[in-house]
């Protein structure tokens, strides 16, 4: 199948038109053409190389929205015509005993990426969403409610499920007081997520023109983390600190925050590796974990629970040659609150 997008061809290179194959749709594959495809932080570490060695040409994007145009003869799930997300990963082993129990992003195989990689015939390299269509096994693609603005819908399919995993697995609602580390993409998602579970919800930022925004997003409290003062106004408080910073952060005075039995979940993926005091973690009975998007289920559940409170990405709509610009706003901090390509445009 003939597909159009917009690829980086190096580390650092520029992106530019792209012309490139997909498969034709199998038995058990449906093909979509795009509507939206959003831009995730973690698109820009790849293609700039901050993960390791990338395969380039590299068409990424991971957070896909479109509408089925064709199904294979033994597809059950879709039919043409019907809205489709599309995440992180487009297939699993299937048989380990995470996948059989949906929770293929932590595959003990290895999960097929939506792009910068190989999929699962090991040669054909997994080419992602800055493109106008797709084809996928009908088992990695979910259900999008009908009622939802697709532009917003996009970036729930990395940015909303990485956020909605972790609050939900930790329990977030009433009496829980939740903090979100950094207002970016995945951010104001887990914001809008923990306010909707009925969570006390507090943003750590470093940018203090975003307070009016997170306020209208639902946060109780907004406290920008650049003083002694905020950090020690913060002791003890959080049942759950979710971080979403890449930056290489002072972890050990956020997990101070952390109260009793609380957690602080590490989301972004800094470059250095952490020191933590085992004393701060004994003492008041911490955990310090991680949390990697969500499986197919969990995709569904989240997009139910979206299209029942109406919960949406706030985004910026762009046209496929703002590419370059928009990685560097993103970089910058300055993105409201997610870059969405519209697909029709390429
Ligand atoms: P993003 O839109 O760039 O947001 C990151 C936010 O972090 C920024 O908006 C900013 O918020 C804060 N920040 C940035 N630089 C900072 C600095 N130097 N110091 C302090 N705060 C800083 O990125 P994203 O798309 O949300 O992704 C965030 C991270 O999560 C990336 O590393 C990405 O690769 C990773 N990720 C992880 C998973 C997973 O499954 N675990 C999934 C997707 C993405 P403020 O302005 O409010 O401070
Ligand atoms: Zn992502």
């Amino acid at each position: 199948m003939k597909s159009k997008g917009y690829a980086a061809l190096s580390e650092n290179g520029k992106f530019e038109p792209y012309a490139f194959e997909r498969r034709e749709v199998g038995t058990k594959d449906v093909a979509l053409d795009i509507l939206y495809g959003g831009i995730c932080h973690s698109d820009i570490h790849q293609v700039r190389g901050e993960w390791g060695p990338a395969l380039f040409p590299m068409v990424p994007g991971h957070e896909i929205v479109g509408r089925v145009t064709s199904i294979g003869g033994s597809v059950s799930k879709f039919a043409i015509g019907d809205l489709i997300g599309i995440g992180v990963f487009i297939d699993s082993c299937r048989t380990c005993k995470n996948c059989l129990v949906g929770l293929q992003q932590y595959c003990l195989n290895g999960m097929t990426g939506t792009y910068n990689g190989y999929e699962r015939d090991g040669t054909t390299v997994a080419m992602g969403g800055y493109s106008n269509n797709f084809v996928i096994n009908e088992d990695y693609a979910v259900h999008v409610p009908a009622n939802l603005p697709l532009e917003g819908v996009a970036p729930l399919m990395c940015a909303g499920i990485t956020l909605y995993s972790p609050l939900k697995h930790w329990n977030a609602g009433p009496g829980k007081k939740v903090a979100i580390m950094g207002l970016g993409g995945l951010g104001h998602m887990g914001l809008k997520f923990a306010a909707a579970l009925g969570a006390h919800v507090t943003v750590l930022s470093h940018s203090p023109t975003k307070r009016a925004d997170a306020l209208s997003m639902g946060a109780h409290d907004f406290v920008v983390m650049d003083s002694d003062e905020a950090f020690a106004g913060l002791k003890r408080n959080f049942d759950l600190i979710l971080n979403t910073v890449s930056a290489d952060m002072p972890i050990a005075k956020y997990l101070d925050l952390v109260a009793v039995d609380g957690a602080l979940v590490m989301i972004g993926l800094p470059n250095e590796p952490l020191t933590v005091s085992v004393g701060s973690l004994i003492g008041s009975r911490r955990t310090l974990s991680g949390s990697m998007i969500g499986g197919i289920p969990e995709l569904q559940e989240m997009l139910e629970f979206c299209g029942i409170h109406n919960i949406v990405s706030e985004v910026e709509v762009i046209k496929p040659e703002y590419i370059n610009e928009a990685y560097d706003r993103t970089v910058a901090s300055d993105v409201k609150y997610r870059f969405v390509i519209d697909s029709s445009a390429y």
